[in-house]
């Protein structure tokens, strides 16, 4: 078996942003390999309908605009591995990256697009009802609720802005606080206090989220020792995100929240030849769109930059 493969682009990760790369990696004629990871087809292959990536007017199911995305990718080249990145190093160059512990693939240039994780409470009910009523994006899954009571759990800048944004959409929202104060900058928590249709449960823990067959229909929490159950339809997490770089730690710039650093206006991390793109790099906007444009950014840096290597190389 051959242990070792050289390519010239590769790519980790197969959400938008990576398959974007590759398409625009592929296209250049840069024959890109992409290692899927663990969850191939990432975030979106746990949503149901996106309806706000442009250029789908009725809107696209998740698993299916991957399958798109990878089919895109292929289409032009891409070689797409089922394969999980486990160590790289960057003392080296070729760059070196180990998949599933046992394959090297020494790569000229490395574009990184392992995305991020949404944090979940660690309920079973939760799972039980993932996509049935339980999301983890507001902006992504808002609209299904129009009209309809939700909760939100959180306390940050994201559970504020999420229920600031559903608060357009639904009758009400109960915002879940686990203690007597939210941690979100003081004008968005500003905003959640002034919205007649969002009520704070502060000092509250989120016990149980109830339902049955078509979906959530209430949420079981606790105030002071006090259980009280209050009537949803959806239950929108919004506890924080962990950037996917574990593996990266000690190896790349990030920061406190474990997020790759690139420089301003490009996706060019601290090492050469190693390029960040979508929500491994993004801790505000983490949509499948930006995820996908910072994709593109990604191959072209990518390009630019095996181009000069190359010039430098035959100056030589
Ligand atoms: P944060 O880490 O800032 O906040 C997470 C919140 O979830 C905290 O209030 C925390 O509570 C709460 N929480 C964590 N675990 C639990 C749990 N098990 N049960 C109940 N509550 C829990 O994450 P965000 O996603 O809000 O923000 C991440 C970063 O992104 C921040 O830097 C933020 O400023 C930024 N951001 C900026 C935005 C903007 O400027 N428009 C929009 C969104 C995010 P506790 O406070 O008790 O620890």
């Amino acid at each position: 078996m051959n242990n070792s493969e050289k390519v010239k682009v590769l790519i980790i990760g197969s959400g938008p942003a990576g398959y974007t790369a590759a398409i625009y990696a592929a296209r250049a004629g840069l024959t890109p390999v992409l290692y899927t990871g663990g969850q191939p087809g990432g975030q979106l292959t746990t949503t149901n309908d996106v309806e706000n990536f442009p250029g789908y007017p009725d809107g696209i199911n998740g698993p299916q605009m991957m399958i798109d995305l990878q089919k895109q990718a292929e289409r032009f080249g891409t070689k797409v591995n089922y394969g999980l990145v486990t160590a790289v190093d960057f003392s080296v160059y070729p760059l070196k990256v180990t998949v599933d512990e046992k394959q090297i693939v020494e790569a000229e240039s490395l574009i990184i697009a392992t995305g991020a994780t949404a944090k979940y409470l660690g309920l079973p009910s939760e799972e039980h009802y993932a996509n049935r009523g339980v999301s983890a994006c507001a902006v992504c899954d808002g609209y299904f609720y129009r009209g309809k009571e939700v909760a939100v759990v959180g306390a940050g800048d994201s559970a504020a802005e999420e229920s600031t944004y559903l608060s357009k959409l639904c009758t009400k929202v109960h915002l879940i606080v686990r203690r007597s104060e939210m941690r979100a900058s003081k004008i968005m928590q500003h905003r959640v206090m002034n919205t007649p249709n969002i009520e704070i449960h502060w000092n509250t823990e989120t016990e149980e989220i109830l339902g049955d067959e078509s979906g959530v229909n209430a949420v079981r929490v606790i105030t002071n020792g006090e259980k009280k159950v209050i009537p949803v339809q959806g239950f929108f997490l919004a506890i924080g995100h962990k950037p996917n770089t574990d593996i990266f730690k000690g190896k790349l710039d990030m920061d406190e929240a474990g997020y790759l650093k690139v420089e301003g206006g490009s996706t060019r991390t601290n090492v050469e030849g190693v390029f960040a793109v979508g929500d491994v790099a993004d801790r505000i906007y983490r949509q499948a769109i930006t995820a996908a444009g910072t994709g593109c950014m990604g191959a072209l840096d990518a390009e630019k930059f095996l181009s000069e290597k190359e010039t430098e190389i035959l100056a030589k």
